[in-house]
């Protein structure tokens, strides 16, 4: 992949407003740009688990709603659990809402494996700014209240009213976060109509936009067998069971490798893959043990027939041998999708403005989870979406970082995505 240099442009819009202008190296603070400036505090609010600085985090957002002149609600969902809502009331409303959605939370960091210090924000003479959330997803935080902060100052009104949320914990699962949000009173009174929502980097010139993801199930299959002494030819053993049930799962695994490996069109979204994670069985070496346990962690696609596959478990187990069972630790049949259909207004707004920008789209399902998928449930639009094309996905990696080029077009993305998605319809779109 090619490397973007600070300065440079990176390629689809025109460049009279760009970082480039002026050229050079850009690692000079006193010369950076002042959004770059707050990208790198933001980044420096330790809301990494397991002990989130939270407090910080909510500090900083209500100094930008100070800045942007914008109300923050804040909503306790769980204790120590802050949902932060900033909105900018349209002149109408009554109408559906437009919902810019981020994580205030990021991941842990293994500090040895970083060049610079993974809260630092160290900028390095390529523009390329280092740390922890630079890609998930303070950038995207930044880039909204950033676009807002220039359309208000342009003297813009949109007739929608735009939300942007805050939320805890989307790294840990989001029960604490947006899982009890989107049932908190607090979430229906926003009256959505389309949400935007994190998404992944694109290593090529091409963004990409997720409309739906996978669902994660996590599976211990048991498997009772007769104990004996580990001298005999014990039959109807928990081992051989467990053998079978490990080749039906793998055998399974290798078919959908395949199938992503032949079909050029297909990404890990459209496959579900398998991964065995755990076994467990056994007290000693001569005793042939009553019971083993295998445990799997399988994302499927949205679109696959969900019980059709659990029949296909429950055969799987069936042939393994007598008495194996399944149980789920986690089961999620969220099978809604978001339209990206062009008579869709949502859609159409977005997918066009990026046109305009002559922007390309890869349209894929999320191979992991995301806070999108509690409003999808939920049947409202969302679109997950963080505007960094020729950028390798370092999300949750060592060294994560973003160029500075990459981080001010995507705010010139959203100056002009919000405009359109506030602006759409001038009935209530339901
Ligand atoms: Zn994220």
């Amino acid at each position: 992949m090619r490397a973007v240099r600070a300065g440079q442009w990176v390629g689809m819009l025109p460049d009279k407003d760009g970082p480039g202008e002026g050229g050079g190296v850009q690692d000079k603070t006193w010369s950076e740009d002042p959004s770059v400036t707050l990208f790198r505090e933001y980044l420096k609010v330790k809301t990494v688990h397991p002990q989130p600085d939270y407090d910080a985090a909510l500090r900083f957002l209500e100094r930008m709603a100070e800045e942007l002149s914008l109300p923050l609600k804040k909503v306790e969902v769980c204790p120590g659990r802050v949902v932060a809502i900033m909105t900018w009331v349209g002149t109408r409303p009554e109408l559906k809402s437009v919902v810019l959605n981020s994580h205030t939370d990021v991941v842990p960091v293994y500090e040895e494996h970083w060049k610079y210090d993974p809260f630092g924000a160290i900028k390095d003479a390529e523009g390329n700014i280092y740390g922890r959330g630079t890609q998930d997803m303070k950038c995207v935080t930044i880039q909204y209240i950033e676009a807002v902060r220039r359309l208000k100052v342009a003297g813009k009104r949109f007739p929608r009213t735009v939300h942007l949320t805050f939320v805890p914990d989307e790294e840990v699962g989001g029960q604490q976060g947006m899982e009890t949000f989107v049932k908190h009173p607090e979430f229906q009174k926003l009256n959505i109509g389309f949400a935007l929502d994190e998404g992944l980097a694109n290593p090529t010139d091409a963004f990409t936009v997720f409309y739906g993801e996978k669902n994660p199930w996590w599976i211990t299959v048991s498997c009772p067998g007769s104990p004996g002494h580990g001298s005999r030819f014990v039959e109807n053993t928990a081992a051989e069971k467990v053998r079978r049930v490990i080749n039906s799962f793998l055998e399974f695994r290798e078919k959908e490798k395949k199938r992503l490996n032949t079909n050029e069109c297909f990404t890990l979204g459209d496959v579900t893959t398998v991964n065995m994670t755990m076994l467990k069985g056994g007290v000693a070496y001569n005793v042939v043990p009553a019971e083993m346990d295998v445990s799997f962690d399988l994302r499927i696609p949205p679109t696959v027939d969900l019980q059709g596959f659990e029949e296909q478990i429950k055969a799987w187990c069936k042939e393994a041998g007598e008495g194996v069972t399944y149980k789920f630790a986690q089961k999620h049949m969220d099978q809604n999708l978001t339209s990206t259909e062009e008579s869709d207004p949502w859609w159409n707004a977005f997918g066009s403005t990026c046109k305009a920008m002559n922007m390309t789209l890869k349209k894929e399902i999320f191979p992991a989870a995301t806070d999108s998928r509690f409003m999808r449930e939920l049947g409202l639009p969302a679109i997950g979406f963080s505007p960094m094309n020729r950028t390798p996905i370092l999300l949750h990696d060592h060294n994560e970082y973003l160029n500075e080029c990459v981080f001010l077009q995507g705010i010139q993305v959203y100056e002009r995505l919000v405009p359109a998605l506030a602006s759409i319809g001038t009935i209530p779109l339901d």
